[in-house]
């Protein structure tokens, strides 16, 4: 899927793992931990409306809460609790259910539940040292790979994932050095690789130079999808198309991605690594 989704389904089995985030199963009233949690947001908040306080657990429209209610300037041990019990919860489900295999910021690492544990970070999108009344949001929380994470620290980042995705935001484009010739025409070291940025103002953090960054280790896989052009000119293709197409594939493009190993189509962007570099190199040399 291009962009993830937090479909109806989701949304429901969340609300009922709330529950158990939040309250005594007994007493079926808040816990020690929710309390906690809930009286430094009020405090801190003002708020006493019990309606505008589930707004900040399950509404949908992140950017306006933010908007509405700031940064905060520390935060308390009970924020990192809440969300940590929300995580051992409600983590492995939410990876399962979106239904995503990549880090949706990078598109590099593979990101996969194991053994029924969650083993993916969950990045706030709003991180939670600044917007503590989004800890628990569903529409703030990003499965990520660790690097990205890590990366992102604390910064509020621009691609949104459940709205857009990594291809909104950049293409890659490969160039030849000068001493092409000398190294052969297919060596990575003959490669250049950049990034273009199509939209500006992705954050304080530098994104474009961590993606520019990290793919150069990643220029064995365009020398390969090179030499794959080679090898399967359009020609190739159309033969290999009459004789398969329809048992085997339902469009040329899905043949042209198994030739490249990797998924093509902007859709598909997170279900396989490295297939937003597939689809911009083989849109460039088409
Ligand atoms: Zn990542």
């Amino acid at each position: 899927m291009y962009k993830l989704n937090i479909t109806n389904k989701i949304e429901r089995e969340y609300s009922e793992a709330l529950k158990e985030i939040l309250l005594t199963p007994t007493t079926k009233k808040f816990n020690a931990r929710a309390k906690r949690y809930f009286s430094f947001i009020k405090n801190n908040l003002a708020i006493t409306n019990k309606k505008e306080i589930e707004k900040l657990i399950i509404g949908k429209d992140i950017h306006l809460l933010v908007q509405k209610y700031g940064e905060f300037d520390s935060v308390e041990r009970q924020v990192y609790e809440i969300y940590e019990n929300m995580r051992k919860v409600f983590g492995y489900r939410l990876v399962k259910l979106l239904n995503i295999k990549v880090c949706p910021y990078c598109n590099r690492n593979y990101i996969t539940n194991f053994a029924n544990k969650t083993t993916v970070t969950l990045d706030h999108y709003y991180p939670k040292s600044k917007y503590p009344y989004l800890a628990i949001n569903l529409h703030n929380l990003i499965p990520v790979c660790s690097t990205c994470n890590h990366k992102k620290g604390n910064d509020s980042f621009k691609i949104y994932p459940y709205k857009e995705s990594i291809d909104d935001y950049i293409t890659f484009k490969f160039s030849w050095f000068n001493d092409r010739k000398k190294l052969g025409f297919f060596d990575e070291k003959s490669l250049k690789l950049e990034v273009r940025l199509k939209k500006r103002s992705l954050g304080t953090w530098d994104y474009k130079k961590y993606i520019e960054d990290n793919y150069q280790n990643h220029k064995d896989i365009i020398a390969e999808i090179l030499k794959r052009q080679e090898m399967y000119p359009q020609s190739r293709i159309e033969e290999l198309y009459e004789q398969f197409g329809g048992r085997l594939f339902s469009s040329k493009d899905e043949l042209l991605g198994l030739v490249h190993c990797n998924f093509i189509d902007k859709k598909d962007i997170n279900k396989r690594p490295l297939s937003k570099l597939t689809k911009d190199i083989l849109e460039q040399v088409k």
